[in-house]
């Protein structure tokens, strides 16, 4: 048995390295559902999905955690963003075709940026890292090592049904109490790895979080957590949208509005769509002005 949505971090015992594996599902088709990708960037977002939600569960923060592709090849563009409750949404931008490839040839190159932003707008975090090698797992794991100093194995795949994905990650000292008996960190550490690296990518999209963990660490001590829901939410409104009209202007809105009616504009994530009629589009310049001749006569 697969699981559905959802995401859990596991624990080794006797070494200090702790994981996370993800599993989505219809969060993940919910995403791409209302766009008509070229398979080699479905995949390649979904990849960044599952990546976006593993580097999520391994930070504290209360906000939202984006991972952007940015290029200048034929898949210049690919935005992931996971919030702290592990609410979801993504969207790539491509010219042309793109062929199945290296994600340095299918980008051209560029950066991966992680942003980490605090729901108050408090707090802002940035690493970036080139985009370079066969997949965005190799583009993490210089991401871990250069940004935080922490050794890292990143396992990624999707299809267009599910998105998955493995991350273990070395700690500075053990996660348990002192007086666990454990051997030679470094050890534990090249043979957790090792162990890892034989993950099929059929196991990664087709096995259930236990099964996986048993059929890699079996030999090991791994304690295991409960999993978090993992779902597909956008953060779009209609409050959002009418500010982007307000700096859009008034002349360009006016100059919509007389040639189609009235106004849309689609969310680029979940593909909801927003309307302004001449009414509406009236009060967004008009509300401005009697604000301020209220504040003249006060
Ligand atoms: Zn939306």
């Amino acid at each position: 048995m697969t699981e559905t949505d959802r995401i859990r971090r596991f624990l080794f015992e006797r070494a200090p390295v702790r994981g996370h594996l993800v599993h989505l599902d219809s969060a993940w088709t919910a995403i791409w559902e209302h766009h008509h990708y070229p398979e080699a960037v479905r995949e390649t977002l979904g990849e960044a999905i599952a990546a976006t939600a593993l580097i999520a569960s391994t930070r504290k923060f209360d906000g939202t955690l984006t991972l952007q592709l940015q290029g200048p090849g034929p898949l210049h563009l690919l935005v992931a963003q996971c919030t702290h409750g592990f609410g979801m949404r993504g969207v790539a931008r491509w010219n042309g075709n793109v062929e199945p490839g290296s994600l340095q040839r299918m980008t051209g190159g560029g950066r991966l940026t992680v942003t980490v932003e605090a729901a108050d707008a408090s707090a802002r975090y940035q690493g970036v890292v080139p985009l370079s090698g066969e997949r965005i797992s190799d583009c993490l794991e210089a991401y871990f090592r250069d940004s935080e100093q922490l050794p890292t194995r990143i396992a990624l795949a999707a299809t267009a049904d599910s998105a998955a994905g493995m991350l273990l990650q070395r700690l500075p000292q053990s996660p348990r109490k002192a007086g666990t008996p454990q051997g030679d960190p470094d050890e534990a550490w090249n043979r957790i790895e090792h162990l890892a690296s034989t993950l099929q990518r059929e196991e990664l999209l087709g096995l259930g979080h236990s099964a996986l963990l048993r059929r890699l660490f079996h030999a090991e001590d791994v304690r295991v957590f409960e999993p978090a829901p993992v779902f597909f939410r956008c953060r779009c409104s209609r409050e959002r949208v009418a500010g982007m009209l307000e700096s859009l202007g008034k002349e360009e809105v006016r100059s919509i509005l007389a040639e189609r009616g009235e106004v849309e504009v689609r969310c680029e994530f979940c593909n909801r769509a927003y309307r302004f009629d001449a009414i509406d589009s009236e009060q967004l310049f008009r509300a401005p002005a009697e604000q301020t001749r209220s504040d003249t006569l006060q």
